[in-house]
């Protein structure tokens, strides 16, 4: 697999809700293009699929299917210990409340109502209607 051409991002500086290193070092990574969570491959996120909202804003990545976030370069320079202390004065800090009013402004999916089931008849309306 090929880095896909961007900067190589440090966990150092990336957002605490951005990336996790567990006590073994292993890092999950949100997708800087589409924010899909994946483990690292050699330093690399791993190649996945862009979701519908990406495909239909970028032609390039409709006709390839493909994520262009896939391939960035992540540097861990931080350990779990590291990384937790810096996600608790995070989220003990004024930009966890913007992003989490951020995410309370936005809207729920819309209910379609799709018609009423059909009512189906009871097993003695069926046993009457064979009798009959
Ligand atoms: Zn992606």
């Amino acid at each position: 697999m090929q880095h896909n051409g961007q900067p190589r991002l440090f966990a150092s500086e990336m957002r605490p809700d951005s990336i996790t290193i567990d006590a073994d070092g292993l890092a999950t990574v949100s997708c800087p293009r589409c924010g899909r969570w994946s483990f690292l491959r050699k330093g690399m996120v791993e190649p996945h699929k862009a979701p519908r909202w990406v495909r239909r804003t970028d032609a390039a990545e409709l006709r390839e299917r493909r994520c262009f976030g896939a391939g960035q370069r992540v540097t861990v320079d931080l350990t779990s210990e590291e990384w937790e202390a810096r996600r608790r004065a995070w989220l003990a800090s004024d930009a966890y409340v913007e992003v989490l009013a951020s995410a309370e402004s936005r809207r729920g999916s819309r209910v379609h109502l799709t018609g009423k089931a059909p009512v189906l008849p009871a097993v003695s309306q069926i046993a009457a209607a064979r009798a009959a």
